[in-house]
């Protein structure tokens, strides 16, 4: 099956009790053994497997045609899990993008993550430095977002997988922000492919889910799916039905989100009072190239910088009125943000910088918005 078809009917199929066509939702937290104390139906209790559960991980592997999915209640227990679900035979040494989800700094920040591993943070792009960073000290796992957040740099997957797996190192790639319908990194060699369900799979912000896709059956794959058991985050059968709901028009919805940040983009570019525009679409963004090799489009998300400095970017925040200022990204209506403030001390962000999601509205209403808010 194609990409569209798969969206579609991966993980789904009329139940067989009732004939219902859209999956029922199993909420039920226990399931019934056979007198001869078996499990007939494969599902024994609702930590271990769900029916909307399995539906959902089915799905996304087929999705990112990856061999196992296994999910986790957030994007962020999913990194989590990854990094802690690093086999023990494998240096506790993880190499990092500079431009990376503020969550992940968070989590090596203010969790005992970043004092259990030696974190080494490096711009991605930058292929020598990764090249020496891996060679430099024996490393478990190269961590690739891209586009990254909040200023979209590129990363070459394949280049730094090939690096990474010379060396040893697993190599996981957070693909959020391209979803498997732009860009599937497991086919670029990447070992895992991760997801903040809560985002575009999902669709119209109202769940919290994160995947992890693995290429191959891996001891990586196995602790994550012990970890997923016994650790326990695991999502609610509502949201995994919500999220199978959503990613049935994931498709149709990305090459929207695509074909309207690509004008938005090209709009902020030629307005006289902004400074800067960031999105791998525009042909003189530096990793243009590489994102159009590696990914079908070019996404939905998009940051800029305002004219002036902190001042003049809240006020343009301030003045739309289509855009909602919120956090987040991925749902079916524009959102704007001041990055810097939200992040607190420890960003990185631009004073003077608005990350945008563009929504499926019509593009002229969004641009118009944003038109007037930048007078
Ligand atoms: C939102 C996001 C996450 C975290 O996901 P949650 O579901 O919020 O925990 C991780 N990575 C990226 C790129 C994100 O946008």
């Amino acid at each position: 099956m194609r990409f569209e078809t798969k969206a579609v009917h991966s993980g789904r199929q009329v139940d067989k009790t009732t004939g219902a066509v859209s999956t029922p939702i199993h909420l039920s937290t226990t399931f019934e053994r056979a007198a001869d104390g078996s499990y007939p139906n494969a599902f024994e209790y609702g930590r271990e497997d769900n029916p909307n559960r399995r539906a959902l991980e089915d799905c996304m592997t087929a999705l990112e045609n990856g061999h196992d999915c296994v999910t986790f209640g957030s994007g962020m227990a999913a990194i989590a899990s990854v990094i802690e679900a690093l086999p023990t035979d494998k240096p506790r040494r993880l190499i990092m993008p500079n431009d990376m989800y503020f969550g992940i700094r968070s989590l090596i920040t203010e969790t005992d993550i970043g004092s259990r591993f030696d974190i080494v943070v490096i711009d991605m792009t930058d292929l020598h430095a990764v090249e020496k960073a891996i060679k430099s000290a024996p490393t478990g796992l190269v961590w690739i977002e891209t586009p990254s957040n909040p200023l979209l740099k590129v990363t070459d997957i394949e280049a730094i997988t090939k690096m990474a797996q010379q060396a040893g190192a697993y190599t996981a790639v957070d693909n959020t922000w391209a979803t498997p319908v732009l860009q599937r990194p497991l086919t670029h060699g990447a070992d895992l492919s991760i997801h903040s369900i809560t985002k575009y799979i999902g669709g119209h912000s109202d769940l919290m889910i994160g995947a992890v896709v693995a290429r191959s059956g891996s001891p990586m794959l196995t602790n994550l799916r012990a970890w997923q058991h016994s650790k326990g985050a695991v999502p609610s059968p509502f949201d995994c039905w919500l999220a199978l709901r959503g990613v049935q028009s994931l498709a149709p919805r990305m090459m929207t989100h695509c074909s309207n940040a690509l004008a938005i983009a090209e709009f902020l570019n030629q307005h006289p009072n902004v400074e800067a525009v960031h999105y791998p679409g525009l042909p003189d963004h530096p990793g243009h190239h590489i994102a159009t090799r590696q990914m079908s489009s070019f996404g939905g998300m998009l940051s800029f910088q305002v004219k002036g400095g902190e001042r003049e970017a809240m006020a343009v925040a301030a003045k739309v009125r289509l855009f909602t200022r919120a956090t987040s990204l991925g749902g079916t209506h524009s959102l704007i943000e001041h990055r810097s403030s939200v992040e607190g001390s420890k960003t990185m962000a631009p004073a003077n910088l608005l990350r945008v999601s563009i929504g499926i509205e019509n593009v002229d209403d969004l641009k118009e918005d944003l038109l007037q808010a930048l007078e």
